[in-house]
């Protein structure tokens, strides 16, 4: 039985994730930006969280825990880099370790970039339909990536080269709504592609209809996402850097983004 997937809005403007395995009746929650929409959830689902799984050390995907471990008695896990920084854990995870919920396994990625010791759980193939559930958090996120607080370019290049290549169906369960700015940087440094004006409109509408924009699929985030498409000629000559490689691009237009007032 596939795992059950449910988005929960946090704080201003934070996502947090349960997965539910019918099968087995075990729960597991990514990220804990905070504690009561995730409680409220869980009643009116009738689950009980068994685990809860932490993706990287800022405050708004953590500061939750404590009351939530106070509520259902969950084991923390998280990973092994960021552990003197996280709230206790039951296990730390590093990549190629395994985490299970119910029947469905998940594997740790490292998707250092954001932070250093930033965390991926890709649960393949758990999906309704068969997808494969990626939880990105702060790495690649819909139309984005992560800021680099802590690491360099060219390991945010590699932690995506490692997103990207997952199946085009996987849902990317990424850690916030920043859709629409997003959007703007992407419309403004590859205003030549037409999937990106189709998303910019699907966008605007469920915003404007309080939909969330997450998760997305990793086919329209490689088709639009600029940062997951700085292999293209448009994003090199954008950069005014026709023989860059794909890094050296990546890392322009994430310097770009970071002074991007759109
Ligand atoms: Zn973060
Ligand atoms: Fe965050």
């Amino acid at each position: 039985m596939p795992l059950i997937l449910e988005t929960i809005p946090c704080l201003a403007d934070n996502y947090a994730y349960l997965i539910h395995d019918p099968a087995t009746g075990e729960t597991a929650l990514i990220d804990v930006p905070e504690a009561p929409p995730i409680l409220a959830r869980l009643s009116e689902k009738g689950w009980v969280l068994h685990q809860i799984f932490i993706t990287h050390h800022h405050p708004d995907h953590i500061d939750g825990v404590a009351d939530m471990v106070a509520a259902t008695g969950a084991a923390v896990l998280g990973g092994a880099d960021d552990a003197h920084r996280l709230p206790p854990l039951a296990r730390t995870l590093r990549e190629g370790d395994t985490v299970s919920v119910g029947a469905h396994e998940g594997r740790v990625l490292d998707v250092s970039g954001h932070t250093v010791g930033h965390i991926a759980f890709v649960f393949d193939g758990a999906g309704e339909e068969g997808e494969t559930l990626a939880f990105t958090a702060d790495s690649l996120m819909a139309a984005g990536c992560g800021r680099l607080f802590e690491g360099t370019p060219d390991q945010m290049w590699a932690s995506l080269q490692k997103l990207a290549a997952l199946p085009d169906d996987t849902w990317v369960c990424s850690g916030h709504e920043y859709t629409t700015s997003n959007l703007a940087f992407a419309a403004h440094v590859d205003a030549d592609n037409p999937a990106l004006h189709a998303r910019i409109e699907k966008v605007k509408k469920a915003r404007a209809e309080g939909r969330a924009t997450v998760p997305s699929r990793l086919s329209g985030e490689k088709a639009t996402n600029p940062f997951l498409r700085s292999g293209e000629a448009a994003l090199k000559s954008f950069i005014g850097q026709p023989e860059a490689t794909d890094a050296q691009t990546f890392a322009a237009l994430r310097a770009l983004k970071d002074n991007f007032r759109g």
